[in-house]
């Protein structure tokens, strides 16, 4: 078994847009929103944070408290798209239940949504048309592409459905001729899904939902979830024990999760360049 060593090939990609990035005057800007005090997103917005420091993007936190009301974080958002010198703009997810996500997503103006979670950008990742696609699934293409696994032809199963991660890697997929099977939590006998996949994405936050008895031999395995354990570690969503068994596998931590932060990055330079009207070489 061969690992899908996410942590490496961010780290290539980091340095290759901190040298892009420093050859232009005008620095990138991002700026995240957070809203109430999760514990796991300030981990994940401080992670953000270095990674922007460290290729030379500005990084911008906007904190609201969960008693803000949900006019001023509109507002805000509106000023920013608005504002000129901000390239991206996120939302760091999830927000508390009071609030209303949608609304609050679609406000950023496409142009700027490099997480690809707007209506607009989900309508053209739909139709294959131009637009940012959502970090994680571009960050397992990237991996994937960087070991040269194809999806051509091959029998894809992706498990989880949600906007940031399941549908549209699904959509990623399609996009690159696999043959897709999407599930879920109301999806009768998983196994009999997944032991026919060449290729298996999982995004539940389950630890453990895939073991090596739900798995055929030679399958590449992605995983995306993180689950915080009581004992204080992260476990992804995949069983060690399909090591004796898969082609390929993604570790967790150190796959999946290091390239979601990457293309951030890329995503924020990408809106950067589209809006100041720089070619992509
Ligand atoms: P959501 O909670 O939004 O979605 C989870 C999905 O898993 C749902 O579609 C749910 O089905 C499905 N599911 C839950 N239980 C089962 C089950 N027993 N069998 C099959 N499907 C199941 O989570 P996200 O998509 O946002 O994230 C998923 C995981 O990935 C989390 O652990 C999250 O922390 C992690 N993550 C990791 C990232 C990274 O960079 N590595 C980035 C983003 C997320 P249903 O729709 O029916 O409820």
């Amino acid at each position: 078994m061969e690992i899908l060593d996410g942590k490496n090939l961010s780290a290539k990609i980091k340095d290759d847009l901190k040298s892009s990035i420093s050859s232009f005057v005008k620095t990138p800007v991002l700026a995240v929103i957070t809203v109430g005090d999760d514990e796991a997103s300030k981990i994940y917005v401080n992670n953000k944070k270095k990674a922007c420091e460290y290729v030379g993007i500005s990084f911008l936190n906007v904190c609201f408290s969960e008693n803000d009301k949900e006019e001023k974080i509109i507002r805000k958002i509106k000023s920013l798209n608005k504002d000129e010198n901000i390239n991206g703009i996120i939302v760091q997810l999830p927000i508390p239940d009071k609030f209303d996500t949608d609304k609050i997503i679609n406000t950023i103006d496409p142009s700027k949504d490099i997480d690809g979670l707007t209506d607009t950008m989900i309508s053209n990742l739909y139709n294959g048309k131009e637009g940012f696609v959502p970090c994680t699934p571009k960050g397992i293409m990237e991996l994937l592409d960087f070991y040269k696994i194809k999806l051509d032809g091959k029998h894809v199963v992706v498990v989880g459905r949600s906007a940031l991660v399941g549908k549209s890697a699904f959509l990623e997929c399609i996009k690159r001729n696999a043959t897709c099977t999407l599930c879920h939590s109301k999806t009768k006998n998983l196994s009999d899904y997944t032991k026919e996949a060449d290729v298996i994405i999982v995004a539940t936050g389950k630890k453990y939902l895939i073991d090596k008895t739900m798995i055929k031999k030679g399958a590449v395995i992605v995983d995306v979830g993180i689950t915080r354990g009581e004992d204080g570690h992260i476990y992804g969503d995949v069983n060690p024990d399909v090591d004796e068994l898969c082609s390929y596998k993604t570790p967790v931590p150190g796959g999946v999760g290091p390239m979601t932060v990457v293309m951030l990055l890329q995503n924020t330079f990408l809106a950067y360049k589209k809006q100041n009207g720089i070619k992509d070489e």
